[in-house]
């Protein structure tokens, strides 16, 4: 299976790489990079300092060459009915996306011997491994050490782990 990588905005070369890399070292997929390109300006809103995650996913759809695709953004984004979300899906659709910000502004966390840029860099790989698993079928996963898991704080996404608990991955083959 071959998964684009949609930049959407400047984004450092060693979040890429990190991003290519856990969805290579958790589902085996294959990668290719698309050009980055801006965050289209007309799903900004502007009351909220934030970006529509619906009309993104449909964006970054249209962009779509490869089996799955999957955007990264560190702007903020919220979807209908939440403050924000760290990434949006729909269940066995395409296109994803991903947003950095709050995994990175969000410095609250649990004690750990691990920085702040370790912490941020683990949260990013297991959502890019959570979003993508929606667009396998996956739904969330009760297991909390599961990447599947429900993770609507970054405390949440600390929990878990990087990888499929077994029930998810006997889902997918
Ligand atoms: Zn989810
Ligand atoms: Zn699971």
């Amino acid at each position: 299976m071959l998964v684009e990588i949609m930049p959407l905005g400047d984004m450092e070369a060693s979040i890429k790489r990190e991003v290519s890399s856990a969805l290579r070292h958790v589902y085996g997929m294959e990668i290719s990079f698309q050009e980055t390109r801006e965050m289209p300006q007309m799903l900004y809103e502007k009351s909220r300092s934030q970006y529509r995650a619906e009309g993104l996913l449909e964006f970054i759809a249209q962009n779509k060459k490869a089996d799955k695709i999957i955007g990264v953004t560190e702007e903020d984004i919220y979807y209908t009915g939440r403050n924000y979300v760290f990434g949006l899906a729909y269940l066995g659709g395409s296109a994803c996306v991903v947003s950095t910000y709050r995994l990175e502004k969000e410095i609250q966390r649990e004690f750990s011997d691990k920085t702040d840029k370790e912490v941020f860099i683990e949260r990013t790989r297991k959502e890019v491994v959570h979003e993508i698993g929606h667009t396998l079928g996956l739904e969330h996963c009760s297991n909390n050490r599961c990447v599947m898991s429900f993770s609507p704080t970054v405390l949440d996404v600390d929990k878990k782990e990087e990888y499929l608990c077994g029930a998810c991955r006997r889902e997918l083959y």
